[in-house]
């Protein structure tokens, strides 16, 4: 047994949840869901020299995070994950804990990738509900959503993009990336990359961020900010004194893979990217994640013949 909702309930049940949420839609959505845990930039807490107090903003607001599909999911599992580790980041888990998750699809799907309910298309004008989670149960307790006798999923077919094809074998595509360090495609790829840093702030799985103090001019008042950052962009690795461990474009590109399909893979048996073509999509210099990847292995898999 499962729910259905009409197309068209779908608006009025979010306006019934407009009451007690701020409700996004992030449906065709540049930026990926992490930019409302982690923000690309936030005040994590303030210093008053008078008081002697620390601060921080505590955040209240409940929110409902709507229209994920698969690999948006997928990517706040995995970030939730991160998000833990070594131990719970305070400022991220202060707003996730007070969200809901709620994904959007027409595709069929295996076990659910992440979220607290999805919503299936299941004609033109309906959309099956899977539960997931707790918090889904309770808000999808509305007269919007009828009993339905089809069992979720029932049609599932897996119909893997080329893409997540390549993502399947992690530990495959690991060992490829760290053996690609001395291959040429990282030279070409240094000359047409523009060091911008738009790939890691459209990726759902890119997390790095820096923190930065700022005090007033009367020194009775410092704001301790935290703020996205990206590993491809020229100040990322460098230090106090001015050395900077990645200095050319080559290295910092090269360090972008290693981190998503190497370390990402020694730590969490699995890479560090979602085939959610953000990043191909929204390149100024036009390179195509894809490709590369499909290159590296085609080399790797001759080499390790
Ligand atoms: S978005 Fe493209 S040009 Fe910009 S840093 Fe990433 S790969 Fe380089
Ligand atoms: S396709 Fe690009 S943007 Fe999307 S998850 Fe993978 S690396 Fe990140």
């Amino acid at each position: 047994m499962s729910l259905i909702i009409e197309k068209k309930q779908i608006k009025n049940w979010l306006k019934e949840l407009k009451k007690e949420f701020q409700v996004i839609d992030t449906r065709n959505s540049i930026l990926p869901a992490k930019q409302y845990f982690l923000p690309p930039k936030e005040d994590i807490f303030i210093f008053n020299k008078k008081t002697k107090r620390l601060t921080n903003s505590s955040y209240q607001r409940k929110t409902l995070i709507f229209g994920l599909d698969l690999n948006d999911l997928e990517a706040m599992t995995q970030l939730d994950e991160i998000m833990k580790n070594p131990q719970p980041d305070f400022f991220y888990w202060q707003k996730r804990e007070k969200s809901v998750l709620v994904g959007l699809t027409e595709e069929s799907f295996g076990p659910a990738p992440g979220g607290d309910i999805i919503f299936k298309k299941i004609n033109p004008y309906q959309y099956q509900a899977m539960i997931l989670t707790e918090k889904g149960e309770e808000i999808i307790n509305s007269p919007f959503f009828k009993k339905n006798k089809t069992r979720a999923n029932e049609d599932f077919k897996d119909k893997l993009g080329s893409f997540r094809k390549i993502l399947l074998d992690s530990e495959v595509l690991a060992d490829a990336v760290a053996w690609s360090i001395g291959h040429k495609i990282w030279d070409e790829l240094a000359k047409k990359c523009l060091s911008c840093g738009i790939c890691t702030y459209v990726c759902p799985l890119c997390y790095c961020f820096s923190v930065e103090d700022k005090v007033n001019l009367d020194n009775a008042k410092c704001v301790r900010c935290r703020q996205w950052d990206a590993c491809t962009l020229p100040h990322f690795a460098r230090i106090a004194g001015g050395h900077n461990f990645h200095k050319t474009i080559k290295e910092r590109y090269y360090n972008w893979f290693y981190h998503k399909f190497v370390r990402a893979y020694r730590e969490y048996g699995r890479s560090q990217c979602v085939a959610c073509g953000r990043c191909q999509r929204y390149c100024p210099a036009g390179i195509d994640i894809e490709k590369v990847l499909s290159e590296i292995l085609e080399d790797y898999k001759k080499v390790k013949k």
